[in-house]
């Protein structure tokens, strides 16, 4: 039997979309390749809300966090983190000698509005970097209000990892002006792992011009560059599998429709947090409550590993907390192909093995 994933990826995928993953191969440097590919970055552009060029990479999220780092700091950036994914930003930095500084947040607490400011005013940086929504504490940052300091700040860049948000939450990115917005296949938007994707506005791809060293493969500005020269086309030979399966999932969004689909995200995570409140805690500040996953406080000193092996015999899966809450923490991820049965599902369950 499969187990049904309520980890925060790899998510469920759809019969249907699996299926496309076994179509016969194609040139990648074919006409039905530039459709296929221009198709895909169409209807990216409608679910992250953005008109900015959307670049894809055979790699998983982390990739293109790398390339956004490399190709976009000429001078200095700015590290936020929020947990386990904002250390990322910084680690990406410190490993490709790329000078950059770090500020962060309690855990459970945002990054907030004026952090950003108390940074950016010093005029020390070409780039900012922030998690939209931390996979580890369940905290999704206040981009409005940060978004309303960053007007303050034109020339630097804003890079943001929504790789467990987007196609989940509504991130509104070019209303934000976020200039290099990063995700991978494998969480909200219930594909397979394999690809990065991130749209990318003039301005970031302005400032690569200034930078000398910007690596090869996960180069933003050659990878522009050739999409725009070979229609469509990428630099190196991308996976034309995920590629298929990608469309066919951005059909089903289009018909379930975005402003839906965002919708039944925030029905799923209203669900789950009552649930929480009621039986056990939830473990950040619930102003900045994710939309796509929901991390709770193990107030009742449960084995979350015993309770997930019951669990994967009825067929269902939980994520454990992640790095040094584990056991202190447990995770019900609430995006992509899963629904409110499911959430209601998941929660019965718990409750009656744990005879709660
Ligand atoms: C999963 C995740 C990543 C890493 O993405 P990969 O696709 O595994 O490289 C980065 N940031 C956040 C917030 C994530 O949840």
């Amino acid at each position: 039997m499969a187990t049904k994933l309520f980890i925060p990826g790899p998510t469920e995928v759809a019969p249907e979309v699996l299926a496309a993953m076994s179509l016969p191969m194609m040139g990648h440097r074919s006409k039905v390749a530039s459709e296929l590919q221009r198709r895909i970055s169409d209807n990216l552009r409608r679910v992250l809300l953005t008109k900015n060029e959307i670049l894809l990479s055979t790699s998983s999220g982390t990739g293109f966090m790398e390339g956004a780092v490399r190709s976009c700091t000429a001078k200095r950036a700015a590290m936020f983190s929020v947990g386990a994914f904002g250390k990322k930003w910084y680690k990406i930095a410190k490993m490709n000698g790329v000078p950059a500084d770090f500020f962060e947040s309690e855990p459970g607490e945002p990054t907030t509005p004026e952090m950003v400011d108390a940074a950016l005013s010093t005029g020390k940086y070409d780039t900012v970097c922030i998690t939209h929504n931390e996979t580890s504490t369940g905290i999704q940052n206040p981009f409005e209000e940060i978004a309303e300091v960053m007007k303050k700040y034109p020339d630097i860049v804003w890079c943001a990892d929504a790789v467990s948000s987007a196609a989940g939450a509504k991130i509104e990115t070019d209303k934000l002006g976020v200039d290099v917005l990063v995700t991978s296949t494998q969480k909200a938007l219930a594909l397979p792992p394999g690809m990065a994707i991130c749209a990318l506005s003039q301005k970031a791809y302005e400032r690569t011009a200034k930078v000398e060293n910007r690596g090869c493969y996960f180069d933003l500005r050659d990878i522009y560059d050739v999409i725009q020269k070979k229609d469509y086309q990428y630099t190196n030979t991308p996976c034309v599998s995920i590629m298929y399966a990608m469309d066919i999932q951005l059909q089903r969004i289009m018909q379930e429709g975005v402003e839906n689909r965002f919708k039944r995200h925030e029905e799923m995570a209203a669900f789950v947090r009552a649930w929480a409140d009621e039986y056990f805690g939830i473990f950040s500040n619930r102003k900045y409550l994710s939309k796509t996953l929901t991390v709770i406080k193990n107030t009742r000193g449960i084995s979350v590993g015993d309770l997930n092996k019951e669990l994967i015999k009825r067929g269902m899966q939980l994520g454990n907390g992640y790095g040094d809450f584990k056991e202190k923490t447990f995770r019900i991820a609430h995006m992509g192909e899963l629904t409110m049965d499911d959430m209601r599902s998941i929660t019965e369950n718990i409750v009656d093995i744990l005879g709660l």
